[in-house]
């Protein structure tokens, strides 16, 4: 199949392939998603065959405005309205009961759906103009780093989606933050643009599921199913270095071996000669952090470093996004430097 380029002005073009059963890449705020028509159950399996995604992993509803919560979910708690009013539109996804108008295949069999209404306005235009939901996870291939520009996502998905349209470089960079607010008290399931401080100011108590921070034991089960998939990873294993960033990076600078890379804080780039270095931007931008850390995991695929080490930020604001990535990536393979 060839996959249609098209700009962010073909909206009526990109709303037909969604209407018509096809599959859509489209840019979005946190990263580009490989949307279909969610009320199409036949258009959606299409999603996890192009991905090579587990069936049990289910998809998020992307909605334009949250008026449209009550056509697919039941017994809605107000908190959800006052999280739509402070967050919506914005990266942010809150898990509640759905309507059985939701088919299967969107919630992998389970009586709750993701919901979120995207801000990024190319994106917003094309869900619109479909006056469809649109289901979509992340457009990379299963298991790979989340695509943040078309050129990431046509690397995995060139010949088997319909068409994509070219939004630019994606502001946030990392996933929707998704909250469950089927639980008391609600439960952070992904760290993401909006923060855990932001979701405690609307909500006081938010409890973390531990999936968000350590690696889960065998028979322990993340109530984000896809939390429990190695996730974001290059092909060369990572180990993630956390601390103060100049002990962090002297730490790396002991123990990396020859043609091994590094992704560092844009401070430390020039102390690693010889090595492949990625920038994840100012030791002190973690919304520059956020906006880079997939680009620079999946820079490493097209070279042939054995071993890939990582600095890490703090886990505070968006942080705790970025560490979670990082820390996914490298199968939760971190060494914790003490304070000085
Ligand atoms: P992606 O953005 O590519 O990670 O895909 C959507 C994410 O939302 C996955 O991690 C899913 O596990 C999560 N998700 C979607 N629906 C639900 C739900 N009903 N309950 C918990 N997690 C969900
Ligand atoms: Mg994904």
């Amino acid at each position: 199949m060839e996959t249609i380029r098209l700009g962010a002005a073909d909206t009526e073009r990109a709303a037909a392939i969604l209407r018509e059963g096809g599959l859509l890449g489209i840019p979005t705020e946190t990263v580009y998603g490989l949307g279909a028509n969610g009320l199409d159950g036949t258009a959606v399996e299409r999603i996890f065959a192009a991905k090579g995604r587990p069936q049990d992993n289910p998809l998020i509803l992307h909605i334009p405005s949250a008026d449209w919560l009550e056509r697919y979910c039941a017994d809605i708690p107000p908190a959800a309205y006052r999280l739509a009013e402070a967050f919506w539109p914005g990266p942010m996804t809150m898990i509640l009961r759905r309507k059985p108008i939701v088919p299967d295949v969107v919630t992998a069999g389970l009586d709750t759906v993701g919901m979120r209404c995207p801000s990024h306005p190319v994106c917003r235009a094309i869900i619109q103009a479909a006056g469809v939901p649109v289901a979509a996870p992340s457009g990379n291939a299963s298991g790979r780093p989340s695509p943040t520009n078309m050129e990431d996502m046509l690397e995995d998905m060139d010949g088997k989606i319909e068409g994509i349209v070219d939004g630019g470089p994606c502001s946030v960079g990392v996933e929707s933050t998704i909250i469950d607010l089927t639980c008391v008290p609600p439960r952070l399931l992904r760290p993401g643009g909006v923060t855990l401080e932001d979701l405690r100011s609307v909500l006081g108590e938010v409890e973390v599921d531990p999936a968000v921070t350590r690696l889960m034991g065998p028979g322990e089960h993340p109530k984000a199913p896809g939390m429990k998939y190695r996730h974001y990873a290059p092909k060369a294993p990572v180990t993630v270095v956390k601390g103060d960033p100049a002990r962090t990076a002297a730490y790396i600078r002991r123990h990396i071996q020859a043609g091994e890379g590094v992704v560092c804080f844009d401070e430390f780039a020039g102390d690693y000669p010889g090595h492949t270095v990625e920038r994840l931007g100012p030791a002190a931008d973690k919304a520059a952090q956020a906006r880079n850390v997939f680009d620079a995991l999946r820079a490493f695929d097209s070279t042939d470093v054995p071993a890939i080490w990582s600095q890490c930020p703090d886990e505070g604001g968006i942080g705790l996004a970025v560490s979670n990535r990082l820390n996914k990536a490298a199968g939760f393979h971190i060494i914790t430097l003490d304070e000085a």
